[in-house]
């Protein structure tokens, strides 16, 4: 685990026109499997585990989740019994996410996409508790408080000043950390990956609320919602070329469910002067890599090689 992760500067003709400075903090390199934010995520839930008398944790995602495979790796370092609730049917063979969370001994539990929205239900959970004994339940994607405070390490790591930290957004629960460690002249720039992304402020008020945090720090965030390319886990070539081209440039590699459309937005905004002119950003790798496999076998492409 590569913890503290470090922090490069990106170097592109766009950012000495604009003058504006952009720093990457490379949560991608903390971990191959740990995906970058999802070690933030589970650190502390690690911890919770360990100080209660569990015998296995239980979580929930998607068929490519990096979460789900962030956890049956620690459970498998940890010696930790994991169980992932999947959502939808299961397809053989399974694909490159699934299949290694499977070798890493989480057992895989699948359920109807309606079961699924109701996962977070007491009325679900007592179920799980009495299907699994002394479980330690961990929402989806790591969202918990738990969560949030381990996110908040991404911002503390920094040493170097700036003015905007930049993430992308699933949950909220990245967001909500990362802007609870700013001073109140930074600003928190979050980039929804899904459609309809405005839902993400109501998630990080809920945790501020939860954390019996003051409201206020909702000011310093920016929520940008159009940046999905029509959805999670889509297929769009505008942002596969673009991938590509950021990769040939700078060296670094995205993914196109979260970090792709993280750096288009980060690229596109500078263009349309939304950052002021010596503005220093440091925008948050936050991983994802594990899932390029899945996608481009999904798809049928490739995305680094044309
Ligand atoms: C899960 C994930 C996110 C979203 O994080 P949230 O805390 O759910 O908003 C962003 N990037 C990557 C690579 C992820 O795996």
């Amino acid at each position: 685990m590569q913890v503290p992760s470090p922090i490069h500067q990106l170097k592109l003709p766009l950012l000495k026109e604009k003058n504006v400075e952009v720093w990457v903090k490379r949560d991608d390199l903390i971990h191959a499997e740990v995906s970058g934010n999802k070690w933030r995520k589970l650190k502390y839930n690690l911890e919770a585990y360990h100080k209660g008398d569990y015998q296995s944790m239980l979580t929930f995602g998607g068929a490519y989740s990096n979460h789900i495979l962030a956890t049956a790796k620690l459970g498998s370092d940890f010696g930790i019994p994991t169980h992932g609730i999947i959502r939808g049917e299961k397809h053989l063979p399974l694909n490159p996410t699934l299949l290694k969370a499977e070798e890493l001994g989480m057992q895989l539990h699948y359920i109807s996409r309606t079961e699924y929205r109701s996962k977070h239900t007491e009325e679900f959970l007592n179920r799980l508790k009495e299907q699994f004994g002394n479980v330690y339940i961990i929402p989806e994607g790591g969202g918990n408080i738990e969560g949030v405070v381990g996110c908040k390490d991404i911002v503390k790591e920094v040493n170097n000043d700036f003015d905007y930290v930049m993430t992308d957004c699933g949950t909220g629960a990245t967001l909500a950390g990362i802007n609870l460690a700013l001073n109140t002249n930074q600003k928190a720039v979050g980039i929804a990956v899904l459609k309809g992304g405005t839902f993400i402020i109501e998630e990080v008020k809920r945790f501020y609320e939860l954390m019996n945090e003051d409201l206020i720090h909702l000011k310093r965030i920016d929520l940008i919602t159009d940046y999905h390319f029509g959805g999670y886990a889509k297929h769009k070539q505008e942002l596969i070329t673009f991938m590509r081209d950021l990769y040939k440039q700078t060296g670094v590699k995205t993914d196109p469910v979260y970090t792709g459309k993280l750096f288009f937005a980060l690229i596109d905004l500078i263009k349309k002067d939304y950052f002021p002119e010596k503005s220093k950003i440091v925008v948050v790798h936050t991983g994802g890599l594990q899932g390029i496999e899945g996608f481009e076998k999904r798809y049928n492409c490739s995305i680094y090689e044309e």
